[in-house]
């Protein structure tokens, strides 16, 4: 093995030099001999991240590729993964995760909380910065943002991933760790008596928020749950939101005529933004109420348009950065799911493989 490798996986950055692997635009992701502080992964499957999953669909679909899809997101993976050693989403920056089994672990590898070889782990740090080769795309699951391949990855020193629990499916597991940062979040923001509400309830972290936020809020409270799709609406009451409307979350001035409708003109104490497109900042922000909570989870968020556009409308709201860790987030969303049926059925039927 080889020796002196950096905690933070710097020894494996290519190019740009002296950047950490995150912002890196290439990674080393030769696995022939790894160092004496990684962990290598035998992978499983790739949770793509949504806001990335949907713009490598939809600049596809753009290319020619509508009617064989699988095929070319395959090829993207292959390609992505090869020219830079990972798979960071060039134009939105985000990665995902994934689940596989530990093949081989370091001595000095930092994170070693029980795990062995043969394990079978989720990471629960981002794909952007993961040294990943990929050898096959063996099946694209269009509906699930998750592809099936054969390659293998690298968890740095600092690296977290959780051991997926034994009484859970695996694919499952992975898609509720792949946003587990959001559950965990609204779980510190929202307060008894609160209004909340969630932009994208219907989606995956969208459902997740709806039960965690409801439980917090109480019945004094409200959780208000604004959905793009009919097809959300049903899943979106059922998870824990009072009322459910649809609505374009990009159209601010539409988003916010609903909430102040449904707040009396009050506005929303918490709202969490769990969508995967672009443009959907101002339309948060203005669902807030003034030194209210704003917490955008979606990577599609962009930091200029939310820091100048709140300037420009006089908001004086806290914005809060989805950070994909807190403190015992694989913990808390598993546990989440476990003592909440219908947030485990709704999970089985929609990411589950049977
Ligand atoms: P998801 O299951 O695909 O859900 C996305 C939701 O966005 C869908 O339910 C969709 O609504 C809704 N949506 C799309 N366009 C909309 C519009 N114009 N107006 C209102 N709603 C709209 O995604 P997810 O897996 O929950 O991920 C949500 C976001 O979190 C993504 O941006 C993802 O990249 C990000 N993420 C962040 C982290 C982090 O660490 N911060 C980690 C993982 C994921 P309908 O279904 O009703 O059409």
């Amino acid at each position: 093995m080889k020796t002196n490798g950096n905690r933070y996986g710097t020894h494996r950055v290519v190019e740009p030099q002296g950047v950490l692997p995150q912002p890196a635009r290439v990674l080393s992701n030769d696995m022939s001999e790894i160092w004496d502080n990684e962990m290598l992964i035998d992978v499983i499957r790739l949770n793509v991240d949504s806001a990335s999953f949907h713009q490598i669909k939809e600049k596809l679909i753009a290319q020619g590729h509508k009617d064989d899809l699988e095929q070319a997101f395959a090829d993207h993976v292959i390609d992505l993964t090869t020219r830079t050693g990972k798979h960071k989403n060039e134009d939105t920056g985000s990665g995902g995760m994934l689940i596989g089994r530990v093949a081989q672990l370091g001595p000095n590898f930092e994170m070693n909380d029980e795990v062995k070889v043969g394990d079978t782990v989720a990471s629960l740090v981002s794909l952007s910065l993961t040294p990943l080769r990929v050898d096959k795309v063996k099946k694209v699951y269009l509906d699930k943002d998750q592809v099936d391949i054969e390659g293998q990855a690298i968890l740095f020193s600092t690296g977290i991933y959780a051991k997926l629990p034994a009484d859970m499916d695996e694919n499952l597991a992975l898609s509720v760790l792949d946003v587990a940062g959001a559950p965990a979040q609204v779980e510190r923001l929202a307060k008894p008596g609160d209004t909340v509400v969630v932009l994208g309830a219907g989606g995956k972290s969208g459902v997740l928020c709806n039960a965690v936020a409801k439980e917090r809020v109480g019945v004094s409270g409200k959780v208000i749950g604004l959905v793009h799709s009919a097809r959300s609406i049903e899943p979106s009451l059922a998870t824990g939101c009072d009322i459910v409307e649809m609505a374009d979350a990009t159209n601010a001035i539409q988003i916010e005529e609903i909430v102040s409708r449904l707040t009396d003109g009050k506005m929303a104490d918490l709202v969490v933004n769990v969508v995967n497109v672009d443009n959907t900042e101002m339309g948060t922000i203005m669902a807030c109420k003034d030194r209210g909570i704003v917490y955008f989870f979606s990577m599609a968020t962009s930091f200029t348009k939310a820091a100048l556009g709140a300037e420009g409308i006089g908001a004086d709201v806290d914005m809060i950065l989805g950070n994909g860790y807190a403190h015992n987030h694989a913990a808390i969303s598993l546990d989440l799911l476990k003592r909440n049926p219908v947030l485990m059925q709704l999970f089985k039927d929609r990411y589950t493989d049977n």
